[in-house]
């Protein structure tokens, strides 16, 4: 099965509505790593878009901290602020779709975890010992994250005792045939390499390919709607940058 895998949208429908039409007849499922809303200005819109595609889901932790299941005090200021008006404006019938999911879970060969197997909403894993010390934590081959807006992979050769990481772009592949991974496809809605495309990747769970995408969106539609929200200067402006 060919599978689109995402992260982070953030509320971010301009972003997401871009991915999907790349991706457009390129796969059977969706598997969403958690962080539909929170940043952005379209959180009903978000939800409601990623549901109809009975996508296989999990939750993140801005997605806890807008259902209070996750204190906002280690959040920043900015992000907070989205939580609290994210919280107002989310409908009932999403909040409960939220409530639904669960920030990690097993499907087959992989492991689904929104930040990291060991500490599912708050771990970011972007080295190697924290990579390596993750790597004990699930036990099938691979392991998807989302949660740094950072596409990476980590490759683990156990019979060389070896670790690897390599920050990856547009159009790298990789076959996870012999070894075991954590995979990260990057964020949607909000990236952070300092590339501002939305970032997927796309998984075929039979050939065990792996490719990694990024796609161009219409960056200053999703600012000037988070203008006309008053929204946070410094999260309207870190989109055109990517970080
Ligand atoms: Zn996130």
């Amino acid at each position: 099965m060919r599978i689109l895998v995402i992260s982070d949208v953030h509320a971010n429908l301009v972003a997401l509505e871009a991915v999907l039409a790349a991706a457009e007849g390129e796969w059977e499922r969706v598997w969403f790593l958690g962080d539909l809303v929170g940043y952005g200005p379209n959180p009903n819109e978000c939800v409601e878009r990623l549901r109809a595609l009975d996508p296989l889901a999990l939750s993140g932790n801005h997605d806890w901290a807008v259902l209070g299941k996750l204190d906002t005090e280690d959040f920043n200021s900015e992000a907070r602020h989205a939580v609290y008006w994210t919280r107002r404006v989310l409908s009932e019938e999403n909040r409960l779709y939220l409530e639904s999911l669960a920030p990690r879970r097993v499907e087959e060969r992989f492991t689904l975890a929104h930040a990291s197997p060991r500490h599912p909403v708050w771990e970011y894993i972007l080295d190697l010992p924290t990579a390596l010390d993750n790597f004990g934590y699930f036990d099938t081959p691979y392991c998807l994250v989302g949660h740094s807006h950072v596409p990476l992979l980590f490759v683990l050769d156990e019979a060389a005792n070896e670790l690897n990481y390599f920050a990856v772009g547009h159009g790298d592949a990789v076959s996870l045939d012999q070894h075991r991974f954590i995979l990260n496809p990057g964020g949607v809605g909000q990236p952070r390499d300092g590339d501002p495309r939305a970032a997927y990747a796309l998984l075929d769970d039979e050939t065990l390919q792996w490719e990694f995408r990024r796609v161009a969106y219409d960056v200053a539609e999703t600012q000037r709607r988070m203008r006309e929200l008053k929204m946070p200067r410094r999260l309207i402006e870190r989109l055109e940058h990517g970080l």
